[in-house]
């Protein structure tokens, strides 16, 4: 079966976007665990919780992906800003204790000025502070387009992170198809050969999510700018040779397309029908 979601809004709780989720043919979703541009979380309330759970069992849906706001960046500059990254880190990290089992994904940072080096160790100081052997998230780190000083750019970098963390076993990395592309990675004409390169450089036991997207700009533009399905540089054959895969068999994919409910529920639909069994 093609494990396959989207990104939904949370602000109506956790049971209503598994039930949006089930009304689109998703069968796992991305969710953010507060405003993506920062500030306090609103209360996650255990019977809501509860209810979802529930409503996975009845329904046959997966742990959903939760993802921290854009607004965390954990090798900021200024002290201010790492504070609340890993304030607002710690706290997602206990709420997600909620839900067993579930995986949290952020972007690594923007070094801003101080070097790449500096922004791995940064990184990997914060996830050290965070990450405690009782939690059962798994702390996905997402694959970046870089953008800027964005950290993560290439596999190397990701690897650099992992190196640091004393917890590593509970960290995996998601794939952003559209951010890989802009970064470089010819994921249309050697998918075979990008992912003997994650293999190799970062390990595929450590891959553990997907996010799919088509990319409006072409490969190594280091854009960030995500495209409907088939409608971007990437190309509809593109994304099928990414979800039929032999070697990503068996990952959650998560589209973040620039979609309404009713544009991801045809997409759904159309990957579902080209994925092959
Ligand atoms: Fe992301
Ligand atoms: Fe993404
Ligand atoms: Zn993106």
């Amino acid at each position: 079966m093609l494990r396959i979601g989207c990104h939904l809004s949370s602000s109506k709780g956790f049971l209503a976007m598994a039930q949006t989720a089930r009304s689109i043919g998703a069968n796992t979703f991305q969710f953010f665990t507060r405003n993506p541009r920062g500030g306090a979380a609103k209360e996650w309330l255990q019977e809501d919780v509860d209810a979802m759970l529930e409503f996975f069992a009845a329904n046959d849906i997966a742990k959903p992906l939760a993802h921290a706001p854009y607004t965390l960046n954990a090798c900021a500059k200024e002290e201010r800003t790492r504070e609340f990254a890993l304030e607002t880190f710690a706290d997602d990290l206990k709420r997600l204790r909620m839900i067993p089992g579930a995986m949290y994904n952020f972007h690594p940072g923007s070094h801003v000025q101080q070097g790449a080096q500096k922004g791995i160790e940064l990184i990997a100081d914060t996830l050290n502070r965070v990450l405690k052997e009782e939690y059962t998230t798994t702390v996905l780190l997402e694959t970046m387009a870089g953008k800027g000083s964005e950290v993560g750019r290439n596999f190397e970098e990701l690897r650099s992170i992992l190196d640091k963390v004393e917890l590593s076993h509970k960290m995996g990395v998601c794939l952003d198809t559209c951010h890989v592309w802009d970064a470089g990675y010819d994921i249309v004409e050697h998918l075979d050969q990008v992912l003997e390169q994650f293999d190799r450089i970062i390990g595929l036991e450590r891959l553990r999510a997907i996010h799919l997207n088509d990319s409006m700009n072409p490969l190594g533009s280091h854009k960030d700018r995500h495209q409907k399905i088939g409608l971007g540089q990437i190309g509809r054959a593109g994304i099928l040779g990414v979800i039929n895969h032999p070697a990503l068999r068996g990952l959650p994919f998560y589209l973040e397309t620039p979609n309404e409910l009713e544009g991801y529920g045809e997409e759904i639909a159309m990957l579902k029908r080209e994925w092959t069994k």
